[in-house]
């Protein structure tokens, strides 16, 4: 099947769709993204999605490119056209083409829109999480802004491609003072001996995860203890349980940490039950 990549207002061969070699997104990573997820055929959480979208071109003032209701549209157009059921969806917005200089061109321009999707295999996801991942700690060395979603990735690149060699799947970035901050992609959470869920505050040092903010919800609904707080690589080892946020993997259990075991190194009770209830706590939209 041929996939199809939305440009800029049409619809194109995803083997043949460009932007231009001036876009500001391929010169500076001067632009945003967001990834929601297609589940059973239906999009998730997309309002939280595009407040994120709006939020981090405002923060970087790239104007929207549409209202979300059209943008919602043309998401789901771009799912139906590939026949994704269960995957991703990806949109990016950049500031767009100009004439290769530091500053905001002088003469307001379009913002780029690029949107793709593609299927997943959620049994694959299922069956890794069942036996859960293996995390590497990592010195933090992003810029402060990291709550604005930008497609300027290459230290993420980087870290995520040391876990790899590392023989894990994730790394945690250590901030100065020795906290956890979050994973190359995910948000990171641990539960303590006293089954308490904790997970960095949302203010400093981390992306505000749509996944995360949705578990957040979902704690609250089922009454289980939680903190936002900062906490250790230290606290982190000594762990009942530990996994990982995003709406790529949802929920995903982290069973050791710089190679060694947390809890009794298998995934834990409240990151599967998180996983299994997940979808009970999202926006779902029906797309076909
Ligand atoms: N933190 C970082 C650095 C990320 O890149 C991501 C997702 O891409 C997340 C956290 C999780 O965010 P979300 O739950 O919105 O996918």
């Amino acid at each position: 099947m041929s996939r199809i990549a939305y440009v800029n207002g049409q619809y194109l061969p995803h083997s043949s769709a460009a932007v231009h070699v001036e876009d500001r997104g391929y010169q500076f990573a001067d632009g945003v993204y967001e990834v929601c997820e297609v589940w059973q055929g239906n999009l998730v959480d997309g309002p939280r999605h595009l407040a994120r979208l709006e939020r981090s071109c405002s923060e970087l003032r790239i104007p929207m490119p549409m209202e979300h209701k059209p943008l919602t549209l043309v998401l789901k157009e771009v799912i139906r056209r590939n026949k994704v059921r269960n995957g991703i969806v990806y949109m990016q917005v950049t500031r767009g083409v100009a004439r290769r200089d530091h500053f905001f061109p002088l003469t307001p321009i379009a913002p780029t829109l690029v949107i793709t999707a593609k299927p997943t295999n959620p049994a694959a996801s299922d069956k890794q999480a069942e036996t859960g991942i293996a995390v590497v700690s990592h010195p933090e060395n992003r810029w402060p802004r990291v709550d604005i979603k930008t497609v300027g990735l290459l230290p993420n690149v980087l870290a995520k491609q040391y876990a790899r060699e590392q023989g894990a799947k994730e790394v945690w970035y250590v901030d100065q003072d020795g906290f956890v901050t979050e994973g190359g992609s995910t948000n990171a959470w641990i539960v303590t001996k006293d089954g308490v869920l904790v997970t960095r505050p949302a203010e400093t040092g981390i992306l505000r995860g749509i996944t995360r903010s949705v578990v957040l919800d979902l704690v609250e609904r089922e009454g289980l203890q939680f903190e936002e707080r900062p906490f250790s690589l230290e606290e982190a080892k000594n762990a009942r349980e530990a996994f990982v946020t995003a709406a790529s993997t949802i929920c995903m259990p982290v069973v050791s940490l710089d190679g060694a075991s947390i809890g009794n190194g298998h995934p834990g009770s409240v990151a599967t039950e998180l996983r299994k209830q997940f979808h009970t706590a999202t926006h779902l939209d029906e797309i076909y």
